[in-house]
């Protein structure tokens, strides 16, 4: 008997997602699911004509923050247009859950520089489960996924405490991270350049990769250096997570600062090493030589202790104040340095909601305007912003990025988050062209891989890490979560000056069966799922 489809693909060229040779072929699309692969002379309610085009599984982006802002921009625009129908939210040791009653306002301030400002969140979460219900409620046009991060744990039971955690917070932390995973939490994330993650010791990380090694799910780790002792904290991350049975996925790995260029190959020998030894590592880099991040990354770690306010008042303080310059200027065990390792004319304000005139200034210009000497500037414009600011980092080199992006254990990620035009500010272009300047620089331009391997890079490999079920691959009885692209003309428009560009040379996306882009616009439907470990999605389980 004839099937009936709901949507078919006609003769575009299927990029799989495993990384094997691309070839021509049809595909049929009833519900949410890829139906049939092959010729199909069946009739079907949509039939899209997508010769001449490639055909490649939805694209996941594994290193994402959109769980911050998916509220106020369900339809996540930003990233529907680039091909992404899968994001990965909480690394970085940042989640928005849990949220627990006696530090619920230290969360709320350790997150603010990430929120949309003037969104009513409500904040009226406690845990994973219900922050995914409310995500769900809301409507959302990808499927999204999310890591508890170690940051938010780590206040959820100890505030902005600094010291080492006693017995009983570890079990509170453990039991607060069991209940995350059971309700579908992917991981544990940690970020040890920021207050409160950098004050973990690698006892307490090693004790909580272990649950994940139990439970399942990995351990993705922006690492507590990533200039000069990234080789130091590659080796760290292994020793934390090796007993543990968890998988380890290092975050954006780079070497930050001209004196340490080329180190990335050392810090990928470690991981090779780790690999022959059986340990399941992994890592993931974005195709930008500036990393972006909180301006209070640029402060020595021990300032944050007990949160934004306590920052303040130790930048009006003269003798902490000191301290600090002295710590910036000389450096200080625990300590990445940025401005040191790269220079504030390196260094470009991103987003600042309390003065937006700063967006796109370097710090050395904002300084310059408060004061003859730079660090007393940057202090004094940090208590007039309140350290409400994010700034793009231009500290990478470009044969690093190429070396990290083509070599085999990496994905491809944006580490952005999801914004608008309508949102403004001077945000991170990758949130606007990572994949399709993946597809355009890295392919097509410089040939460092095929398309068959890049297309595995941003598909498969972060389905097979978050261990999605049926997603990441053209698969019949797989979701339905395709791009349909022009290899030839797919190319990133977004720039550090004019961020809010969409890419072009993207023709189609289905989410779960539904077209949420048509004729390189976006359609306005939301067949988005929260994903949830172990199940297919919120939805159906
Ligand atoms: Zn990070």
């Amino acid at each position: 008997m004839p099937q009936h489809f709901d949507m078919v693909l006609k003769g575009g060229r299927i990029f799989d997602g495993t990384g094997n040779p691309s070839y021509v072929a049809d595909i049929g699309i009833t519900e949410s699911r890829i139906a049939r692969i092959g010729y199909i002379e069946e009739d079907a309610s949509e039939i899209a004509d997508v010769r001449g085009f490639a055909v490649s599984p939805g694209f996941i982006d594994l290193h994402n923050h959109s769980d911050h802002t998916i509220l106020p921009f369900p339809d996540a625009e930003n990233y529907i247009m680039q091909g992404v129908t899968t994001s990965l939210g909480g690394n970085c040791g940042i989640s928005m859950a849990p949220l627990s009653a006696d530090f619920c306002k230290l969360t709320r301030d350790y997150l603010s520089p990430f929120l949309h400002p003037g969104y009513e969140y409500g904040w009226d979460w406690k845990n994973t489960g219900e922050f995914s219900r409310k995500i769900q409620e809301n409507g959302t046009t990808q499927n999204v996924g999310f890591l508890i991060g170690h940051g938010t744990l780590r206040i959820a039971v100890k505030g902005f405490d600094r010291g080492a955690c006693s017995p009983e917070e570890m079990r509170k932390m453990r039991a607060l991270l069991d209940e995350a995973m059971e309700e579908g939490a992917f991981g544990l994330s940690a970020g040890l350049i920021y207050s409160p993650g950098s004050y973990a010791s690698e006892e307490e990380l090693s004790e909580l990769t272990a649950r994940i090694g139990k439970i399942g799910g990995f351990f993705a780790l922006h690492m507590r250096n990533e200039s000069d002792q990234l080789i130091e904290s590659v080796e760290e991350a292994v020793r934390i997570t090796e007993k543990s049975g968890a998988a380890l996925h290092i975050s954006h790995l780079k070497a930050g600062g001209r004196p340490n260029w080329g180190k990335v190959h050392g810090a990928l020998a470690v991981m090779d090493e780790a690999r022959a030894r059986g340990m399941n590592v992994t890592c993931d880099a974005y195709p930008y030589n500036a990393g972006m991040t909180t301006i209070t990354a640029l402060l020595p770690p021990w300032t944050l202790e007990g949160g934004v306010n306590a920052l303040l008042s130790r930048l009006g303080d003269p003798d902490s104040r000191e301290t600090i310059i002295r710590d910036l200027r000389e450096g200080a065990v625990g300590f990445e340095n940025w401005l040191r390792n790269i220079g504030c004319s390196n260094v470009g304000i991103a987003a600042c909601p309390s003065a937006r005139r700063y967006e796109g200034m370097t710090l050395q210009e904002i300084a310059r305007e408060k004061s003859p000497e730079f660090h007393e500037g940057f202090l004094n414009w940090l208590i007039e912003v309140e350290c409400n600011a994010t700034m793009v980092l231009f500290s990478l080199y470009e044969d690093d990025v190429d070396f990290v992006i083509s070599h085999p254990l990496s994905c491809v990620v944006s580490d952005g988050w999801i914004t608008s035009p309508k949102a403004g500010g001077k945000p991170h272009p990758r949130g606007y062209g990572t994949f399709p300047r993946f597809l355009a620089r890295y392919v097509r331009e410089k040939r460092l891989l095929s398309l068959e391997e890049a297309v595995r890079k941003i598909t498969s490999l972060p389905a097979s890490i978050m261990c999605l079920k049926d997603r990441g691959m053209i698969r019949e009885g797989f979701r339905a979560d395709l791009v349909v692209f022009d290899p030839a003309k797919i190319r990133d428009k977004a720039t550090f000056e004019e961020p809010h560009q969409f890419p072009e040379g993207i023709h189609s996306v289905v989410v779960n069966g539904r077209k949420v882009v048509s004729g390189g616009c976006l359609t306005g439907a939301r067949p988005g799922n929260v994903l949830i470990k172990g199940e297919y999605s919120l939805e159906s389980s």
